[in-house]
């Protein structure tokens, strides 16, 4: 396997970061997941200018462009002979002291990796998945910037804990007011009366990318979508329940804690999002 590493294909064995560099010691550092689907960077732009954006509110200045950080990925995927499977690019703060400012820090360190994907098993795409709420809360906007996708997943870890303590996959994060906010690694959505609802990002979530094509495949297929605050008595109560992800793409919640969401299957809703989903992803438009 080659990673590319500050400009360079090397190869998976060399390619290493000091123990110096702030993102080893204290998770600073800015990263993107993407998916490759037949060739083509899934939603190339909007994971990119994510990424810079990410850096950009955490004052890390990313030493390449844009165009050639898309260049990057594609040699990378070149080099692996990948068509399909995911990519890992990551901005690290670069070297420094032991002190915490980043403004002692040296170049900031680059790389990509491309793997094969496998999040949930087949089963639960199509039966659904059980999760928990967890009791570990969603890192309050005040604390942390969700918009920044940092090195630093701790917040997000500690509710995953939770969850395979409780033999589940995942686990529902809620935010400071108790409202539901996202899973550890994929925003939610419930389904009421047809409508498909979810946390707005002042929930305190990741904008996330799959949820944003989601709501656009939604509004063509005539599906209502909205942005609303979401208890965690509206999601007992929700008629289906969905996650959406980079990793996860689309996949149905059936049972949240002891309750079972709506009859317990797949919902109508969210196999019509799901199949819009696949087929987008299958076509040449990503
Ligand atoms: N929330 C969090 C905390 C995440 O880490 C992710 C994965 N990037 C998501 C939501 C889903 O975002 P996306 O659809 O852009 O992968």
């Amino acid at each position: 396997m080659k990673v590319w590493l500050d400009g360079k294909l090397v190869d998976k064995g060399s390619a290493k970061l000091s123990v110096f560099d702030h993102g080893t010691l204290y998770g600073d550092g800015v990263f993107e997941g993407i998916r490759v689907y037949n060739g083509r960077v899934f939603q190339c732009q909007a994971h990119v200018d994510r990424l810079f954006e990410s850096a950009r509110r955490i004052r890390l200045a990313i030493p390449y462009t844009k165009v050639e950080l898309t260049e990057a990925m594609h040699k990378t995927l070149e080099a692996n002979r990948r068509i399909n499977g995911y990519i890992r690019l990551v901005v690290t703060r670069g070297l420094g002291t032991l002190g915490l400012s980043p403004f002692k820090c040296s170049d900031p360190s680059v790389f990509i990796i491309t793997s094969d994907i496998e999040m949930y098993p087949q089963e639960m795409y199509e039966n659904g998945m059980a999760m928990i709420i967890a009791k570990t809360i969603r890192c309050p906007a005040r604390m942390l910037d969700p918009q920044v996708k940092s090195l630093n997943y701790l917040n997000n870890i500690r509710a995953k804990i939770e969850a395979v303590e409780a033999g589940v996959a995942e686990a529902i994060m809620l935010n400071e007011q108790g409202n539901v906010a996202e899973c550890t690694g994929e925003n939610i959505f419930i389904v009421k009366d047809g409508q498909a609802v979810t946390p707005g990002l002042k929930a305190g979530i990741l904008a996330g990318i799959t949820r944003a094509v989601v709501m656009r495949l939604g509004d063509k297929l005539g599906i209502k979508t909205a942005e609303r605050d979401i208890s965690p008595e509206d999601l007992y109560a929700a008629d289906e329940s969905f996650l959406t992800g980079t990793a996860a793409e689309v996949i149905a919640v059936t049972k949240v804690d002891d309750r079972i969401i709506g009859n317990g299957k797949v919902g109508p809703v969210t196999k019509k999002l799901l199949v819009a989903f696949q087929e987008f992803t299958d076509s040449n438009q990503v």
